[in-house]
């Protein structure tokens, strides 16, 4: 595993949120993206080295949306840049870690990702992602 590529920040609504993040770091976002698949809507700020994914659901069974309900708005996920996801993923099967996605999924920013269960990763929530060529 190698560097914190992101960190996803659950929000109730992303226009209310980009504006308080763009005040926060004093840039505006650089992009928004929709996953459909995901049920999200998202937008990253980038602040020297560091990403903020913040995300929004895009309907009520949306994992966004059942996060907030439990847990309201917050950090929901960390997500970590990896080499070669595949073998990140057996690695991490053999480890006795509970992978959600055993073949990795298109993400958000041109990613392929996969999701560690948090109640294998003491309550966090944590995504591996590859840059896709
Ligand atoms: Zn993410």
């Amino acid at each position: 595993m190698k560097k914190i590529e992101h960190i996803g920040i659950a929000v109730k609504n992303l226009e209310v949120s980009n504006h308080l993040f763009a005040k926060l770091f004093g840039k505006k976002h650089y992009k928004t993206e929709t996953v459909a698949s995901e049920g999200v809507k998202t937008s990253f700020f980038k602040n020297g080295p560091n990403k903020i994914e913040l995300l929004e659901a895009t309907n009520p069974n949306s994992p966004i949306a059942k996060f907030i309900e439990k847990r309201g708005e917050g950090v929901h996920h960390i997500a970590f840049a990896v080499k070669d996801i595949k073998a990140e993923i057996k690695r991490l099967q053999k480890e006795g870690f509970t992978v959600l996605n055993e073949t990795p999924k298109k993400g958000a920013d041109n990613k392929l990702v996969a999701f560690l269960h948090p109640k294998s990763t003491n309550g966090v929530l944590i995504e591996l992602c590859q840059e896709m060529q």
